[in-house]
């Protein structure tokens, strides 16, 4: 398991190599942009290839890039809409130039509108995405909280995306947190084994390409996104279930935990990572 983290990467895209390689990281997640405004950063070209060259250096083997949490491709109003697909797209653009592994993004919400109207906004902005991407740069949908129409917080939601767009390139994202607070108990291994076993016959083992690894403030089936740090809150010592489950072993496992201060992922929280990860794949 490529045990890794969200990290910053302000200062140039590449910055973010020196940064994960500091807090032990073998995996990491970035932004492409700056998360609170829409605006597209101008990037400097070199800054890719001194991504590729600091990633290969480091030996870093999974690179992710997360969309702007603002997107939102089921939103009923154009604006909002025409937004997300233009940001979704921009974040596409600069992850294949730097050869990221995928681009991690949340649908978003139909606010109310049904998930059927949500699906007519949804589909063809994923395909305007789709186009974008290349054998090395997927788009992977990551599960929802399931709070407020958000679209994405279930299997069957996850398993309708992939059937309707059908494309080699789509793949899923599965969050630790979100899976908890969206009912399924990850600390229970039968409950794992029954999920990743109905993935499998549902859009193929395959497709999960990356997992997010988060503790959860917020209870069971709660639909509350609020990540703690690893070992902090109700996953506790067992999120070990996931973190050591053997059909999981070969993927990224990047964190996006508060850490000190809220400042985000930081070398203790890897570290903890790491040794929870260590006990229970002894
Ligand atoms: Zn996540
Ligand atoms: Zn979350």
């Amino acid at each position: 398991m490529l045990i890794g983290a969200h990290v910053s990467s302000s200062g140039g895209i590449d910055s973010a190599i020196g940064r994960a390689v500091d807090m032990g990281a073998d995996s990491v997640q970035v932004f492409t942009q700056s998360p609170r405004t829409w605006r597209p950063t101008n990037h400097d070209p070199a800054a890719f290839d001194r991504f590729r060259e600091r990633r290969d250096e480091a030996g870093i083997d999974g690179v992710f890039c997360h969309a702007l949490y603002l997107c939102n491709l089921a939103a009923p109003k154009d604006d909002v809409y025409d937004k997300s697909v233009a940001a979704m797209r921009n974040t596409m653009e600069v992850a294949s130039a730097i050869g990221a592994d995928g681009v991690i993004f949340h649908v978003g919400s139909h606010l109310g509108a049904g998930m059927a109207k949500g699906l007519e906004r949804v589909l063809p902005a994923m395909e305007q995405v789709l186009e974008l991407s290349d054998d090395a740069t997927w788009l992977l949908v990551e599960n929802s909280a399931g709070a407020g129409g958000t679209i994405g917080r279930s299997l069957d939601e996850l398993t309708t995306l992939v059937d309707r767009l059908d494309h080699p390139r789509l793949g899923v994202c599965l969050d630790s947190c979100h899976l908890y607070v969206s009912g399924i108990d990850v600390t229970d291994r039968a409950t794992l084994d029954g999920l990743l076993d109905d993935l499998d016959s549902a859009i193929g083992f395959d497709r999960l390409r990356a997992l997010h690894v988060n503790d959860s403030k917020a209870p069971l089936g709660s639909n509350r996104d609020r990540h703690e740090n690893i070992g902090d809150g109700l996953l506790g010592e067992n999120l070990g279930v996931f973190l050591g489950h053997p059909r999981l072993q070969d993927l990224p496992a990047m964190l996006e935990v508060p850490g000190a201060d809220g400042h985000g992922p930081n070398a203790e929280e890897i570290r903890k990572a790491k040794e929870i990860h260590a006990r229970w794949t002894k």
